[in-house]
């Protein structure tokens, strides 16, 4: 008999978020899927749901889910567990899926492996795929007991769609006496312009070798030419040149664009396990020994601040305008 897989889907505003998509990709790889979506435009995502495998969504409506964090989806999510016993519960690994998913499995006494980088089926259950030590080594973990729950990272698997007809809409109701001790009191969303950086095409990003954060206005010129976004290494993020938000890396984000552009980056093992995936690297370093040229498919051995510019103004000789 198939498995039954359940997937917490997130929304992004009225999108599905990106990560989910991924999780539904293969989630319909290992059995039937059944999608959870709580958010008050849930039911609207039945057919996009559908069209990424998922025959069922459990949908949840009320507006405390967005009002509290965590506590509501974890009880909605362990009462739902209980009554449908999923094989496996597969989540993103985003900032809320990590609150949800560690009180669900307090809650019903699951099994949990986090940052997962793949899930298999193995015998009769199923196995989460890990990266340690900096991406050098994966660690294999079988999971015990019912319904383990994974969080997949980002970009572990590219989201793919199949004809499905839309998924079959199921009420969910918010348990009786669901704890809400934490209020999300304001949600910001940080101003940006251009694409994402987990989703752009063309990252450029910059090191301590620019030397100065002014610096970094010239990748956000070579950026917006090349309708792309600006990452950086964790040395500038922790000597505050730019915000976290744009770390690539162990402990920031894994970016797969068709190019990424390493700008006066040394290659540290921790900085390349968060884009290696990427199609092609190119690396401007002063240093020919530098570890990302070991790494990229086209290296410039030179001084990141002569070349940007030079690159900036030959786009913009040919036409190239953003
Ligand atoms: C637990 C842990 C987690 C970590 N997580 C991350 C992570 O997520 N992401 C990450 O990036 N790092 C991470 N790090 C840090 C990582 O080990 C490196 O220290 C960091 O990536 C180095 O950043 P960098 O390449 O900008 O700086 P540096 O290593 O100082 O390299 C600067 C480079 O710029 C070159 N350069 C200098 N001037 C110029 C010039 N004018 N033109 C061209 N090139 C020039 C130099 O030759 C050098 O190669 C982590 C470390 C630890 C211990």
């Amino acid at each position: 008999m198939a498995k039954k897989i359940l997937v917490y889907v997130e929304m992004a505003g009225a999108e599905l978020a990106p990560v989910s998509l991924e999780v539904l990709t293969k989630a319909r790889q290992l059995g039937d899927v059944a999608a959870v979506v709580l958010d008050s435009q849930a039911a609207t995502t039945a057919p996009l749901l559908g069209s990424y495998g998922a025959a069922t969504l459990y949908a949840g409506v009320e507006d405390d889910y967005r009002k509290f964090v965590a506590q509501p989806a974890a009880a909605t999510l362990a009462s739902l567990t209980e009554e449908q016993h999923p094989d496996l519960i597969l989540f993103g690994a985003t900032y809320d899926a990590r609150d949800i998913c560690a009180r669900l499995s307090a809650r019903v006494g699951l099994t949990v492996v986090a940052n997962a980088t793949d899930v298999v089926a193995r015998g009769d259950g199923f196995a989460a795929i890990s990266s340690v030590f900096g991406a050098t080594q994966n660690v294999t973990t079988e999971l015990d007991g019912p319904s383990p729950c994974v969080l997949l990272r980002p970009k572990s698997v590219a989201a793919e769609t199949v004809q499905g007809p839309a998924a079959k809409v199921v009420n969910l109701a918010l348990p009786e006496g669901a704890p809400r001790g934490a209020r999300r009191l304001e949600s910001v969303v940080a101003p940006a312009s251009g694409p994402k950086l987990e989703e752009a095409r063309v990252v450029v990003s910059g090191g301590r070798g620019l030397q100065d954060p002014s610096n970094f206005a010239m990748l956000e010129d070579l950026a917006a030419l090349l309708h792309g976004a600006v990452g950086a290494s964790r040395a500038v993020v922790d000597a505050g040149w730019v915000p976290y938000a744009r770390q690539v890396g162990q402990t920031g984000k894994t970016v797969k664009p068709d190019v990424y552009l390493a700008c006066g980056i040394s290659g540290a093992m921790q900085h390349t396990v968060g884009m290696k995936g990427a199609k092609h690297i190119i690396a401007i370093n002063k240093d020919r020994e530098a570890p990302i040229f070991k790494l990229c498919d086209l290296g410039v051995i030179g001084d990141v601040l002569k070349i940007v510019p030079a690159l900036v103004a030959e786009l913009k000789s040919r036409g190239v305008s953003g």
